[in-house]
């Protein structure tokens, strides 16, 4: 990119550090100086793991809540989640055009969750949206609204809330960049709850209940991009992307290198579609969060997660505890080890409530 350039050769003749936070804000997207083809925008950064293929992450200037991925061809480029909200998708909309022009034809959903779905409305009309059947019918409205669940509404109520923190936080505040770093964080929250506010979810137009490859035309021949549906897990209609030449996988929240949501996932059925996962041949494991994972050892620890989870709540179950209670008593500490969040006993409720229900 041209950018790299220009703030080299610029770099000797600049005055202060003033003058060089000021042209890297001016210029739109730029190289990482370490050169190893990592393009960062205001918004987003696209790392490539392969010839074309692209983790892409938030930088935090807007909210996007997951991970997507971008994969080029020779004529066009495929996506794959669309982020949190309308915003949150146009801004990897526009972000994606600093690595290139080509339009993007293909958008794929990894399941149906606010935070990788509810940028689906941006893209334009002639994108073609492909998802399981089950998340065709979330975000269809057919089994509900999906705006109207306890997943959508857990992870949104508290936005007015930090809005409402983040003025009185500024207002308190007399420190000139402490102020400056408080208005960027309030512009940031106020754009997403303005944007939650703007979802009109939008399905998947093309339906998969198994597999199927799209083969991407690239420079000497067809690129396989396998969708496959290894079973339920996350939620009922799980699909990873997979590249079998070059041995990637993008799993969206199938597998995370933490322990995911579960307020909706098939916790009993789950470590078996991972046991499908790990048959896959692929070194490279990118998620719907969190970094990037090399090899398969830590989905062997989610899988022990989960079945240490269903056991020891169906115990707690039998015990007569409300879920509530055995959210607060379940020792999971056996995993602390691989998991350094667990720091005592106890569970996401969520969690728990959903495996009483399927209890
Ligand atoms: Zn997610």
């Amino acid at each position: 990119m041209n950018n790299k350039l220009s703030l080299r050769i610029l770099l000797p003749t600049l005055a202060s550090a003033v003058a060089l936070s000021a042209l890297i804000s001016f210029s739109s997207a730029q190289n990482s100086p370490a050169g190893d083809g990592v393009v960062t925008t205001r918004s987003h950064i696209f790392t490539p793991v392969s010839d074309g293929i692209y983790h892409v992450t938030g930088t935090g200037t807007v909210n996007v809540m997951s991970h997507a991925m971008l994969i080029e061809g020779e004529h066009d480029l495929l996506v794959v989640d669309s982020h949190v909200s309308p915003n949150a998708g146009m801004a990897l909309i526009e972000a994606i055009r600093n690595v290139s022009n080509k339009p993007v034809r293909y958008l794929i959903n990894t399941h149906y969750h606010f935070d990788h779905a509810h940028g689906n409305q941006v893209f334009p009309q002639e994108v073609e949206i492909i998802g399981h059947t089950y998340t065709r019918q979330k975000l269809s409205g057919e089994l509900g609204n999906v705006l109207e669940e306890s997943t959508f509404i857990s992870f949104t109520e508290g936005a007015p809330g930090q809005v409402a923190s983040l003025q009185q936080q500024l207002a308190q505040e007399t420190d000139a960049e402490r102020r400056a770093e408080l208005q960027g964080r309030l512009a940031t929250a106020q754009a997403h709850l303005t944007s939650l506010g703007e979802i009109v979810p939008t399905p998947p137009n093309i339906t998969i209940d198994e597999s199927m490859s799209i083969y991407q035309a690239v420079n000497g021949g067809g690129r396989e991009i396998r969708i496959l549906h290894l079973g339920r897990g996350h939620t009922g209609g799980d699909v990873v992307v997979f590249l079998p030449e070059e041995k990637i996988v993008f799993t969206g929240d199938l597998m995370v290198p933490f322990i995911p949501y579960m307020g909706d996932a098939h916790v009993d059925e789950w470590p078996a579609t991972l046991d499908r996962l790990k048959e896959l041949d692929f070194e490279t494991l990118l998620p719907g969060h969190g970094p990037i994972v090399q090899g398969k050892e830590r989905i062997n620890f989610l899988q022990a997660y989960l079945r240490d989870l269903w056991t020891n709540t169906d115990a707690l179950k039998r015990q007569g505890l409300s879920a509530e209670q055995a959210a607060q008593q379940i020792d999971m500490t056996a995993h602390s080890g691989n998991y350094p969040q667990i720091s005592g006993p106890g569970a996401d409720v969520r969690a728990i409530r959903r495996i009483y229900q399927l209890l």
